[in-house]
């Protein structure tokens, strides 16, 4: 359970592989997709070469981030095998697993939870107005579609990542519905070890034509979720779209405590690098935070995983702690 006067700040050490940018969905915000057949699946011998490169050098967790092929498609299969796939690979190489794949079936779910140490999907909004605007043609974000799988993450025991995205056409209160939705699904299940507040930060490939969501708005949304959220879920925001300094540790100070998988390229917001260590700690230890790595599981949820996770755990725990 993370102690909020602590001057201690995590971030995850990662390197993220995407199986595939095709989507289905077509959410106007968008600077990942490409268009069904018009990206090619990441080959396990193009996995492999990749994540070689990264052995020994301190990434712990591999963040498998795809796009989504449609349930009903008959290449749904050969799509998810890809995803079992390299989370296999990635574990038999010394990696921890963490897949943000999208709506899964329970089934699904249920197998990738035997070669991952957690999973994730942004609950992102929960009004049902935004299937009209940046949502028209986007399948995938029906809320209770989403809402549904916080839960079977629940029922399968699955360590669970979940967030919002801010600044995407939703009001006030709107946050607050949908943190007060998570931490009830928490309550019952005990599941969420994160949620990130993401601010909407507009990127060269996206078609809506809309501002960033202001980041010196965060650390009151913070300050409110640490309110409304039970203190065993930690807070997360992510550190290049917060570009300022003060902001960032004005952030830090309304109680977030994580700053994500820093790694070299963030996939979903290709416009924004991520800043890296050394960049991080200078901002940090001048203001006395204490940034250090930790893995993509909260210890508190190893019991959770299969002996052979566990194992995999174990190892990185004694590595970095
Ligand atoms: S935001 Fe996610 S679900 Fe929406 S189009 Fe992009 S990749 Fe697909």
């Amino acid at each position: 359970m993370p102690v909020l006067d602590s001057r201690i700040v995590t971030y995850s050490p990662a390197y993220t592989l995407v199986p595939t940018y095709e989507c289905f969905n077509r959410c106007t915000y968008c600077n990942f997709r490409a268009e069904p057949g018009k990206s090619p699946w990441l080959t396990l011998t193009d996995a492999q070469n990749k994540l070689r490169t990264f052995q020994d050098q301190g990434v712990c967790e591999i963040l498998i981030l795809s796009g989504e092929v449609h349930p009903h498609s008959s290449r749904r299969q050969g799509w998810f095998q890809r995803i079992y796939d390299i989370s296999e690979l990635a574990l038999s190489l010394g990696f921890l697993s963490h897949t943000n794949a999208g709506p899964l079936s329970y089934e699904e779910m249920a197998q990738l939870k035997t070669v991952n140490v957690s999973m994730g999907l942004m609950l992102e909004q929960l009004t049902p107005r935004l299937l009209q605007t940046v949502h028209r043609h986007a399948p995938s974000k029906i809320p209770e579609l989403r809402l549904q799988q916080l839960e079977w993450a629940g029922k399968l025991k699955i360590p669970f990542t979940t967030g919002l995205l801010l600044g995407i056409g939703e009001t006030q209160e709107d946050w607050w519905d949908t943190l007060d939705a998570i931490a009830n699904l928490h309550s019952c299940y005990g599941h969420i070890q994160e949620v990130i507040l993401q601010p909407h930060s507009p990127g060269s490939q996206q078609t809506w034509d809309a501002p960033a969501f202001n980041p010196h708005q965060l650390p009151e949304v913070i300050a409110k979720a640490r309110q409304i959220l039970p203190s065993d879920i930690t807070i997360q925001i992510p550190p290049n779209l917060v570009p300022d300094a003060n902001w960032l540790l004005a952030c830090l100070d309304a109680g977030a405590r994580d700053l994500g998988g820093i790694g070299p390229k963030d996939e979903v917001n290709p416009d924004y690098p991520h800043p890296n260590y050394q960049e991080l700690n200078k901002i940090m230890e001048p203001a006395r935070w204490n940034l250090v790595p930790r893995l993509p599981v909260y210890p508190q949820y190893d019991q959770w995983l299969t002996q052979r996770l566990q194992i995999a755990v174990e190892r990185w725990r004694k590595a970095i702690g």
